[in-house]
């Protein structure tokens, strides 16, 4: 076949069926709002520990909704809970519980 320098990329699409969703469905459980989430980033911008960390609540939540629970566990270790994107959410959704119960979440399932 002819090497024209470039290939068909991989497929990227993602499953939501095969997601394992059970740290979001236990979020979600006790913190309803978070089912409103669009992924607008509002909360990232405010965040000052994402001035200085990667930490970022938009990709979290991706994350959590995606099952993909290993790679946030770390993420989330630099939330210094203090709210600030709790008063920024356009949706209204109560970031700062919704963390609190990522981690609940994580101890319970010792993940
Ligand atoms: S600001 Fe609210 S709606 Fe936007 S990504 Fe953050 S939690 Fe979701
Ligand atoms: S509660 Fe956490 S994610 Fe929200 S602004 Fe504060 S440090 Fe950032």
């Amino acid at each position: 076949m002819k090497n024209f320098g470039y290939t068909i990329q991989n497929d990227r699409q993602i499953d939501y069926d095969k997601n394992d969703t059970k740290l979001y469905d236990f979020v979600a459980e006790s913190e309803k709002s978070i089912r409103t989430c669009i992924f607008c980033g509002t909360c990232s911008a405010t965040c000052t520990a994402s001035k200085f960390t990667d930490l970022s609540l938009r990709r979290i939540i991706l994350y959590l909704k995606r099952g993909l629970n290993e790679s946030l566990k770390k993420e989330i270790e630099s939330c210094m809970l203090c709210g600030k994107c709790n008063l920024a959410c356009p949706r209204g959704v109560n970031t700062r519980n919704v963390i609190l119960n990522i981690k609940r979440g994580i101890e319970h399932y010792e993940l």
